[in-house]
């Protein structure tokens, strides 16, 4: 997939501002300082497009948008690699699950595990993760570009399904 223009349409925080094309969305989640503004600008190329918003607002809008976006193919969640998924992470994902929504967990900053501790790193996900059968993991990272190419694919594929 060749991403060949991205932009910011909107900071929504309101139903009404949400996009009524009926095109395909995914959406992103992480704690702070996670990687979710580099994993946007690492996906689609373009440095600065994503920064961190202060807008008040966002959490309550999200349960909206969980229970009655048919449009939304999958999350993509981002956990920091390096650590035990913490508790916040654990209880987005099971948030996610309730909803019954397909997720891709991002295991970020990948540049910062070393090759010894990757299996580990990764079981120790699986272990405080329980995935859910289609759910998976993308190890990441916005430095070395590792699962930019798996991200962009994984996306091509739910767009495709959608047409
Ligand atoms: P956000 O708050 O979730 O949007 O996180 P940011 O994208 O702003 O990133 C937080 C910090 O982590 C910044 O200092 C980034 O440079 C750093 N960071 C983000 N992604 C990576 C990565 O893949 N590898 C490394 N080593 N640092 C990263």
């Amino acid at each position: 997939m060749k991403i060949v223009n991205a932009y910011l349409k909107i900071i929504a925080t309101r139903i009404s501002q949400y996009p009524d094309d009926e095109l395909p969305e995914f959406l992103l989640v992480g704690r702070s300082n996670v990687g979710k503004s580099s994993f946007i600008n690492t996906i689609l190329n373009k440095r600065g497009l994503a920064r961190t918003s202060s807008t008040p607002g966002k959490t309550q809008t999200l349960n909206f948008y969980l229970e009655n976006r048919e449009e939304l193919k999958r999350v993509f969640m981002i956990v920091d690699f390096r650590i035990k998924p913490t508790e916040d992470d654990i209880l987005m994902y099971q948030f996610l699950k309730y909803y019954d929504i397909p997720v891709t967990i991002i295991a970020g900053k990948a540049d910062k595990v070393g090759g010894s501790k990757r299996e580990h790193n990764l079981t120790v996900i699986r272990k405080a993760i329980d995935l859910a059968q289609g759910d998976d993991i993308i190890e990441f990272s916005s430095v070395s570009k590792k699962g930019r190419d798996e991200v962009l694919n994984k996306i091509e594929s739910l767009v495709v399904e959608t047409i």
